[in-house]
This record gives structure tokens, C-alpha cells and sequence, in this order.
């Protein structure tokens, strides 16, 4: 993104509590990441990203430091051989080098430091290690997501979450991850790997939005991936899904405002609000609930809808 455009972005920021500066790439690839930082710090708001390290030098941890709320490190295993399997192109000991780093040099309670360790069922055998690890090298959480955005049956095939019954040996696996991070101290986030009715999913949209480095708003990144197709590809539950992208305007065109409150935006949101003054507590998926006002169409076939 360019910062004429972000410096538009940042007329918004006086409202907003937060600001991750990322999307579906590695945000240390943007020379203006530093001023962006100090913008949108200037400006009132916690400022965080998510990278996966191979960027950070002396000197750029020393402002990340300074300048940051959270910092998240992308890892793909706990041993060197699973993460550069899974993260092509990083190399797993200056990843670490680079957490430790940042740990160290930390000099009160923030920048938050966080993993973000993505489960599939190649990787899923090393979370508890993950977590010691992570204890090693002074990490404050341990967040450990699934593959909650399906492109192909490909990845579907390394996905740990099931559309039926969860497998009980998964389970287990972050059960024990959790007791050791509750152990040692650590935060430790996971999501479910069953599927289950929620009225919000996790990006909350009532609260957040989405903006591409072109400006364009959406209620998520999953609706306006940087894909090549006009459409977005998706499995759900073992069914080829094509749905349009849903981008409310662009911020090159109108103000952040206009778009918000534009009457298609609104609708979308409505959704989410009559759910949450629908609901009732948490069920699983095969007992839906008849009362429950239905999700915007493109988010019915969103695994992050079902709280995976
Ligand atoms: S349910 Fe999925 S697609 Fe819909 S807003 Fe949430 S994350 Fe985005």
C-alpha cells in the first residue's frame, strides 16, 4: 500500500483502538512500515503485525520494539525440518534468533510477543513443543489456529478440524498443549475442531473492517483475497464453493464513512446484530437452532463462522 493512500486510511484512525498492519503478506516487505507505524501510533491506536521474521534487523527490532503493541511470529513447526517444510523460504534459526531478540529487548510489558503456530495434521505432533519453546524464548502467547481458509482439496486433506466428529487424538494433543502453556504461564488461543453455531465469527465485523492495499473495504480479508479469479475459490465441508468477493467501495473513491454506512454494508452487519440478539448459547452444528437469523450469504461457507 502507498502512503498517500494509507495517510487517507488514517484520517479513520482517531476512531479506532487498533490497527494490524497486515493482509494475506509479509507487512516488513513495505519500506514505508515505519512511518505507517508512527501514523497510526500518533494517531491513539495499538499497532500490530504478524511476520515471519527473516526481515528483522538490529535496527528495525529496536523500533518494533519501541513502537509496537503486538508482534506475532509466523512458526510452522518446532523443529527445523517442519517449519522450513511448511514455511518455504524461512529459515527456522534466524526465526528464532529473531524472537529472542525481540524478548530480550523488551523493555516493559509491550510489545506483546506472540507465535502463531497454524495446525495441520503434519504439525499438530509438535504443539506442546511449540509452547515449551516458546517458553524458552520469552514468548508471551501461544495462538494456534487452524487452516480456516480451504482453497483446494489439497489442503483440505491437512486441515485437523472436522465437518463431523472431531478426532479425539487432535484433541488430546491440544489439551496437553494447553495444560503446558497454562503451566509455564504462557496465554494459549485455540479455536474449536468441531464445527459450531456462533452469532459472530472471530473477525467481528460489527467492530472491524478489512482494507486491501488498493483501498478497497470489506468486512474481511477472507472476502477480498488477493486472488487472480474475479471469484474466490473455497472448499466447505468437501463442497467446491465460488463465491464473489464482497467489497462495500473503495477508499479512493469515497470516505471511510460513506462506505461504513452505506446501506449494503449496513445490511451485511444487520445479519450478525439480529444474530446476536438471537442467541441463546453455544450449540454444535447439527442442532442449528430454527430462531437463528441466518448468515450474509458469502459467510455460510466461512469456516470462521462456525468458530474453527
Ligand atoms: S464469517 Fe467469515 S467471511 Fe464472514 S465476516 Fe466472518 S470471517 Fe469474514
Amino acid at each position: 500500500m502507498d502512503l498517500s493512500l494509507y495517510k487517507r486510511i488514517a484520517e479513520i484512525f482517531p476512531l479506532v483502538d487498533y490497527v494490524h498492519l497486515q493482509g494475506w503478506g509479509e507487512p516488513l516487505h513495505n519500506p514505508s512500515l515505519p512511518e505507517m507505524i508512527r501514523i497510526a501510533r500518533e494517531s491513539g491506536c495499538k499497532v500490530g503485525l504478524t511476520t515471519n521474521g527473516v526481515l528483522i534487523d538490529d535496527k528495525m527490532a529496536e523500533f518494533l520494539l519501541e513502537n509496537l503493541d503486538r508482534i506475532t511470529f509466523s512458526l510452522g513447526g518446532a523443529s527445523k525440518e517442519t517449519h522450513e517444510r511448511i514455511r518455504v523460504g524461512s529459515s527456522y534459526e534466524r526465526l528464532l534468533s529473531r524472537i529472542k531478540m525481540m524478548s530480550k529487548g523488551k523493555k516493559g510489558e509491550r510489545p506483546i510477543i506472540a507465535i502463531t503456530f497454524q495446525l495441520t495434521r503434519e504439525n499438530i505432533g509438535e504443539l506442546s513443543h511449540v509452547v515449551r519453546l516458546a517458553y524458552e524464548l520469552g514468548v508471551n502467547e501461544v495462538i494456534a489456529p487452524n487452516v480456516d481458509y480451504v482453497p483446494n482439496k489439497e489442503v483440505e486433506k491437512i486441515v485437523v478440524f472436522s465437518c463431523s466428529k472431531p478426532d479425539k487424538n487432535f484433541l488430546r494433543k491440544i489439551e496437553e498443549a494447553e495444560k503446558i502453556a497454562k503451566e509455564l504461564g504462557i496465554t494459549f488461543g485455540k479455536r474449536s475442531l468441531e464445527m459450531m453455531e456462533s452469532p459472530m465469527c472471530a473477525e467481528d465485523p460489527l467492530e472491524s473492517a478489512f482494507i486491501s492495499v488498493e483501498g478497497e473495504v470489506s468486512p474481511c480479508v477472507y472476502l477480498n483475497l488477493p486472488t487472480l479469479e474475479e471469484k474466490i475459490e473455497r472448499i466447505f465441508c468437501g463442497r467446491e464453493i465460488r463465491i464473489n468477493k464482497k467489497i462495500f467501495g473503495s477508499l479512493t473513491e469515497k470516505s471511510f464513512e460513506e462506505i461504513w454506512s452505506s446501506p449494503e454494508y449496513r445490511e451485511f452487519r444487520d445479519h450478525f446484530r439480529r444474530r446476536l440478539s438471537a442467541w441463546k448459547g453455544p450449540v454444535d452444528i447439527f442442532s442449528l437452532s430454527e430462531e437463528m437469523p441466518p448468515l450474509p450469504e458469502s459467510c455460510k461457507t466461512c469456516y470462521k463462522a462456525y468458530l474453527i
